[in-house]
């Protein structure tokens, strides 16, 4: 396959599949990691046109690269990168949405059902040899008869309303705005929706307009029977509260897919048998993620051939 006239920079890892469609298309250029002035000659910099990526690419990433046009990151979330600073260099960001929405959703209810039913406590008490001495205790949680909140309604959160809604469970929503076409009821501010909800699913992304947002008084309104359970990002979550309000019984249990400062797990954290920490896997299969390292390589190759690239962040 003929090379178009770019370079493609891969800054620190990037998905197999993503590496080899790129490298038909792109002149490939891979560093360990951002820092572009250590790693690349001036010529070389000027030579990038695009990036494919799942790093942190700040300001000083972009000033970098003065002919850069695209960044293709891998994730829906696109936190990590400053957005607004590519767009006022005229740099299009793309993320990689939709492709994952089913996956994140499964897990987040069975993330939802392991912290409600104990199922992760279960097995391991099989696999330690105990049950023969005893049955498992009853979980002293069940999902009957709750109320589930979710906090964005964005595609993923769509996706987990509708299996809530198959498990018999009625579902409410806060968004910064009502979505169109959802029936479900609406609630104008996270705190209302805690109060009326027993399970609260956060999904929004990790910006400054949601970080600590479950705070305090997010959490004692959802009550001492109440579950709260992350897949968005840990960023939206104040850690210390929620740290008090499972060792308090101001909410029942917990279970997080995404940390504010993950991988690092605090000993405060570990300590709770009412919380179940999951490593952040809520897209991580092995057809999932190939899908996603496919819309990076087809994000790059659009924007060269057309343009265009498929999915822009907003
Ligand atoms: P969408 O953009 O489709 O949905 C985001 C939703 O959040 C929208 O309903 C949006 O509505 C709402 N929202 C955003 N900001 C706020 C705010 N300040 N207050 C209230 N609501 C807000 O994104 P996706 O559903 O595709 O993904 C959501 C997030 O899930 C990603 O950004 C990512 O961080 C996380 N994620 C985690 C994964 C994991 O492995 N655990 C995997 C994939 C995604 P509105 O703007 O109208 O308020």
């Amino acid at each position: 396959m003929s090379k178009p006239n770019a370079t493609v920079l891969i800054p620190g890892w990037m998905h197999e599949h993503a590496r080899r469609v790129l490298g038909t298309h792109f002149s490939l250029v891979e560093t360990p990691d951002c820092d572009l002035h250590t790693h690349l000659s001036s010529e070389m910099r000027a030579s990038i046109r695009g990036v494919a990526c799942r790093a942190r690419i700040d300001r000083q990433f972009i000033d970098a690269l003065p002919n850069l046009e695209i960044i293709a990151s891998y994730g829906v979330g696109y936190d990590a990168v400053d957005a607004a600073y590519a767009r006022s260099k005229n740099v299009v960001v793309t993320n990689t949405p939709d492709v994952l929405n089913e996956e994140v959703a499964d897990l987040t209810l069975g993330l939802l059902i392991s912290v409600v039913r104990e199922i992760p406590k279960a097995a391991a008490f099989v696999r330690e040899g105990r049950w023969k001495a005893s049955d498992y205790p009853l979980s002293r949680l069940t999902l009957r008869n709750r109320r589930v909140g979710i906090y964005g309604m964005g595609r993923i959160g769509r996706c987990i309303a509708r299996r809530i809604e198959a498990f018999g469970l009625p579902v409410a929503y806060y968004s910064r705005r009502p979505v169109e076409g959802v029936a479900y009821e609406y609630f104008p501010s996270l705190l209302e929706l805690a109060s009326a909800v027993d399970v609260l699913i956060s999904i929004v992304p990790g910006d400054p307009s949601t970080a600590n947002s479950v705070n305090a008084e997010v959490l004692s309104a959802l009550g001492p029977e109440g579950v709260f359970i992350n897949v968005g990002r840990g960023t939206v979550v104040d850690e210390d509260a929620l740290i008090n309000a499972l060792r308090t019984g101001a909410i029942a249990a917990a279970g997080l897919d995404v940390l504010a400062d993950e991988p690092n797990v605090s000993d405060d954290m570990l300590a709770l048998e009412n919380l179940t920490i999951l490593p952040h896997i809520g897209s991580a299969s092995v057809s999932t993620r190939t899908a996603m390292a496919d819309l990076v390589a087809r994000n790059v190759i659009s924007w060269f051939d057309t343009g265009a690239a498929l999915t822009p962040v907003p």
